[in-house]
């Protein structure tokens, strides 16, 4: 008997699971005071006879900004009721997680409201003119049910006319939107308000870019240049997968950054930016950025990276493919749509290989470890980050870079790391449905090179030797030199800047003179040799007038006690790297620069 009944209770349960639907509203009562205010409506799929209360939850983190952020930190006054009306019981168990007392089987129906005022491509902010929802910090899912369909219905404040997202419309519904689980609607943000809306169609697919904020761009020139960018990025992988792809696009007075989407991607931007051409040509390269990342990592993804725990950290080693190639390819992609002269992109790869090799931090964390570390340490930065992390941005670019020309050498200009990327799509996003993991990607790496690529591997991304870009940029005949060899200029080894009027250390650069003397952050410089010192400027005078090797007394205030330290100035060893063209490049060099560059 027991044994049938329980056979009983599993179907049910599942049947009911299976069924179940949540359907959101999402309304704005007071948006001036940036509240949000959500209903969410579900069926209890609690099994009958369970004294187990149904549980309740919002994410810790929004993919692709590897953070733990708290969104549950905005949420407040959650309250349920029944199917008859009558309020649950309801009560917080954990820092994201409510239980409600619900009856199995009953439609019950949560109100909450979420406090947004973080303007941020990953956060959400309201105010009168407009609604930004981030979805992963507004809607909660009900545990185990992740992978139910569910419904957004919007319910825009006063006069806001245009709801711009990747949801799909619920059709004969205004304003209702569908996602067929939770991983979509956690996937797609949503702007309400009165934007500028304007489209256009490349690669086959119809793409609306979403104004907020207003601004000096051209409509015609956006459409012209955002359609050349998407339609090379779909050359990269032979397919564009989307049928619909939405830009939201935030414009304020000084504005950047950007996080990407299945299909979709938010954006933002300065508004007056827009008519200066390298601020404009940075706008692109966001574009091309945050689009590329619609294959690389929204679908050819590191294992940890889908399906996701939304309530704890998702580790993998593979940010510098995941982030760092799409850094790589967002300014390669506008080299290869002319964007860039292939000198203006030399000198951007030149800049790179510059701030990388002068942060000490590059020769302490390996680009594999700072992935892993994204969630302490590149969201978390202090004082001494810059000597202890790098970028799997920065670096993680450069690998691309050395791989791609690794490569393009070794196949006499056939394969590129174009080829890779388009494999590893093909077989592990269309065949196998799954991530890869860092061991598939070297293989297929190897595949395409033909040859071994474990000297990139232990050197450069699991270990923190320097990288040899003479050899890789002597494939394709370039040369690399620094114009700050033999200069022997004198150097403090500080960042400052001035704080409620103190000229105060900001930073102290591992290994350099204030690092070797002892010149500590939040030291307030009151002086040099007797003259006061009052400016980064006069500061960086001061030093310039001396020569290397010469002793500086340097009077500060720590923690309010006055003090000298004598600083033995050594000189500046930062590089400032130029690459240049070999005239005396062979055929077969040539060959691999017009493959890279695209001449
Ligand atoms: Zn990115």
């Amino acid at each position: 008997m027991k044994c049938i009944l329980f056979i009983l209770f599993m179907t049910t349960a599942a049947s009911i699971q299976a069924q179940t639907n949540i359907a959101f509203e999402v309304s704005f009562t007071e948006p001036q005071a940036h509240y949000v205010d959500v209903e969410m409506k579900y069926k209890s799929t609690r099994p009958i006879l369970s004294y187990q209360p149904s549980t309740i939850k919002m994410p810790v983190w929004t993919p692709g900004s590897y953070l733990v952020r708290e969104f549950s930190k905005n949420v407040e006054g959650l309250q349920a009721w029944g199917g008859k009306g009558n309020l649950l019981k309801t009560e917080k168990t954990a820092k994201n997680t409510w239980a409600v007392y619900d009856n199995p089987g009953e439609q019950v129906t949560v109100k909450y409201r979420v406090y947004a005022n973080e303007i941020s491509v990953r956060t959400s902010f309201v105010d009168v003119s407009h609604a930004f929802l981030s979805p992963t910090g507004i809607f909660m899912y009900v545990d185990n049910t992740i992978n139910n369909p569910t419904t957004v219905t919007i319910k825009p404040f006063k006069n806001w006319t245009k709801i711009s997202t990747g949801l799909e419309p619920v059709s004969g519904k205004p304003n209702m939107f569908q996602a067929v689980d939770f991983d979509i609607l956690f996937d797609s943000p949503i702007e309400v308000g009165n934007q500028d809306i304007f489209e256009f169609t490349a690669a086959g697919v119809k793409h609306e870019v979403a104004m907020y904020g207003g601004g000096n761009y051209n409509k015609e020139a956006l459409q012209r240049d955002m359609a050349k960018i998407v339609t090379e990025e779909t050359i990269v992988f032979g397919e564009n997968p989307n049928k619909r792809y939405v830009f939201i696009v935030h414009n304020f007075q000084s504005y950047g950054g950007g996080l990407e989407h299945l299909n979709s991607t938010v954006l933002g931007a300065s508004r007056m930016n827009y008519t200066n051409e390298k601020d404009y040509k940075g706008f692109l390269g966001l574009v091309a950025h945050e689009y590329f990342h619609l294959w690389n990592v929204k679908r050819l993804r590191p294992k940890a990276l889908g399906p996701f725990d939304y309530t704890a950290e998702n580790y993998t080693p593979n940010l510098w493919i995941a982030e760092g190639f799409t850094a790589y390819y967002d300014n390669l992609m506008l080299r290869r749509t002319s964007f860039y002269s292939p000198e203006k992109y030399l000198d951007l790869i030149a800049g790179d290989i510059s701030a990388v090799e002068n942060q000490p931090g590059n020769r302490v964390q390996p680009v594999s470890e700072a992935s892993l570390d994204a969630w302490i340490k590149y969201y978390r930065p202090n004082e001494n980050s810059k000597n202890s992390t790098i970028s799997y941005y920065d670096k993680g670019s450069l690998i691309g870079m050395i791989m791609d020309l690794e490569i393009i050498g070794a196949t006499k200009g056939q394969k590129s790391l174009d080829d890779v990327m388009k494999a590893m799509y093909e077989e592990y996003y269309k065949k196998q449905k799954r991530g890869y993991t860092d061991a598939e990607f070297k293989v297929m790496a190897e595949k395409v090179a033909g040859k071994s690529l474990d000297k990139i591997y232990a050197d450069y991304i699991n270990g923190t030797n320097p990288i040899n870009y003479p050899d890789y940029l002597g494939y394709a005949g370039l040369l690399l030199s620094n114009e700050n060899q033999g200069k022997n200029t004198p150097y403090l080894g500080i960042a400052s800047a001035v704080k409620e009027g103190q000229l105060t250390i900001t930073h102290v650069s591992r290994g350099k003179a204030a690092w070797k003397d002892g010149l500590n952050v939040n030291d307030e410089i009151v002086g040099i040799d007797g003259y006061r010192i009052t400016s980064v400027d006069e500061l960086d005078k001061m030093i310039s007038s001396k020569k290397v090797g010469d002793k500086i007394n340097v009077l500060i205030s720590r923690d309010g006690i006055l003090q000298t330290i004598e600083i033995t100035l050594t000189a500046n060893p930062n590089a400032k790297y130029k690459i240049t063209v070999d005239d005396k490049a062979s055929p077969e060099q040539l060959a691999v620069r017009k493959k890279w560059l695209k001449l």
